[in-house]
């Protein structure tokens, strides 16, 4: 059966970048600038003042020095500071041509006319030369940069209003199942409510594409092709449930029969082995997951979400990973590789990860719960407690 690395690879090999668009800074959280980001101007645009405090030649110190001048932020660089003498300066005032250090206030005694300066000031000290940060020509972030409040501010300080960014998915969810009713509806019997389409948009969204549910599928083929036919206008559709082997099971026919060339089925992970993928006529990506809930969660994480911030041209196509200790046996036959929900906790400089007895593919309390997936590779079988192993975080820890 096909690895998971394999299937990933095919997945990403599937994957070209959308397209980019303009977004005003303010609404480009989270976005994947298209293109790096090359500074124009200089960071800081002039020699400036770290400090409340006294310009001066530091030659001139110690002594007393007569204040010649007074320079506040905002005033535009103006007379030169006179030898022998100060400028009472305030932060982020440009600093006067001749002045090669500041004293800051708490280190001046400020008398009728003139400082007091006790101590000598050292060449450049609490002077913010021009350029020292960032240079004109300096490529500041990288294409497929993740914008985070820190790139923003730089952006926004190197004078851009809007930047340049990946577009982002549009992903349509088909949920199939006879027994599926629409959240908020009470489930009679034989029934549940479709979880589904709520976790896919939720990681949908959390993986920067843009969601649209499609509502519940009857497992029946002629409704099945007219889904998929729906969903195959979108960017990527992903469908759950139905993806196996019953006789209710219609989306990888209904998919071949649609025209979309499926480049796997089945890969050796558990949860989630029944997984279709395949590219439509028209470019879209078709990712046909399992129903079980957590079986769909995790195959949204390995291969959707990959395949996603591809689309969408980021960098950042695969989860942080960190190596773990187990804190506990994890019984495992070879063949397949176990993604385990477990929950991370650092003692000293180790993490520990201690995986959820509780890890049926439906078993959703562990999946609200989790903080990492736990990598046990395919060819394992029973896992020590102590041993390392690869926990691919689902948050920050
Ligand atoms: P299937 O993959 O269609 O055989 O479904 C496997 C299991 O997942 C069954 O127990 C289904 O009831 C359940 N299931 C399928 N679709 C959903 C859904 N959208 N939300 C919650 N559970 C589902
Ligand atoms: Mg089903």
């Amino acid at each position: 059966m096909l690895s998971c690395h394999e299937a990933v690879s095919r997945v990403l090999a599937a994957c070209a970048p959308l397209g980019t668009e303009r977004v005003a800074i303010g609404e480009a959280l989270g976005r994947a600038l298209a293109k790096p980001l090359v500074a124009s101007r200089p960071l800081p645009p002039v020699d400036n003042s770290a400090m409340d405090g006294f310009a001066v030649r530091a030659a001139d110190t110690p002594g007393t020095l007569p204040i010649a001048q007074a320079i506040a932020a905002g005033d535009a660089p103006g007379d030169p500071l006179p030898p022998g003498a100060a400028a009472r300066i305030t932060t982020g005032a440009p600093v006067p041509p001749g002045a090669d250090a500041v004293v800051m206030r708490e280190d001046a005694e400020d008398r009728d006319g003139e400082v007091v300066l006790r101590r000598a000031a050292s060449q450049g000290e609490n002077i913010r030369r021009l350029g020292e940060d960032v240079g004109v020509g300096d490529e500041v972030l990288p294409a497929g940069a993740r914008l985070g409040a820190g790139a923003l501010a730089l952006a926004a300080a190197l004078g851009h209003a809007d930047v340049e960014v990946g577009r982002r998915p549009r992903v349509a969810i088909a949920s199939t199942g006879d027994e599926l009713v629409e959240v908020g509806q009470i489930p009679g019997p034989g029934q549940i409510v479709n979880s589904n389409a709520c976790a896919l948009a939720a990681q949908i969204r959390e993986a920067g594409g843009v969601p649209e549910d499609l509502g519940i599928v009857p497992d029946e083929p002629a409704a099945t092709r007219a889904a998929i036919a729906r969903g195959l206008g979108a960017d990527v559709l992903v469908t759950s449930g139905g993806v196996s082997v019953g006789e209710h099971d219609h989306v990888k026919a209904a998919l071949e029969r649609s025209g979309v060339s499926v480049l796997f089925w089945k890969v050796a992970i558990k949860p989630g082995k029944p997984i279709v993928f395949g590219v439509a006529p028209g470019g879209a990506l078709v990712f046909g997951l399992p129903g079980n809930p957590v079986s769909s969660m995790v195959g949204f994480e390995l291969f959707v979400r990959p395949a996603l911030r591809a689309l969408e041209g980021g960098g950042d196509l695969l989860r942080p990973r960190a190596p773990a200790v187990l804190a506990r046996p994890y019984p495992k036959k070879p063949g397949r590789a176990h993604y385990a929900r477990a929950i991370l906790t650092r003692r000293g400089g180790v993490l520990e990860a201690d995986v959820f007895p509780k890890q049926g593919s439906g078993m959703l309390s562990s999946m609200a719960l989790a903080d990492a997936l736990v990598e046990l590779g395919a060819d394992a079988g029973d896992v020590p407690a102590g041993a390392e192993v690869p926990a691919i975080l689902l948050r920050a820890i």
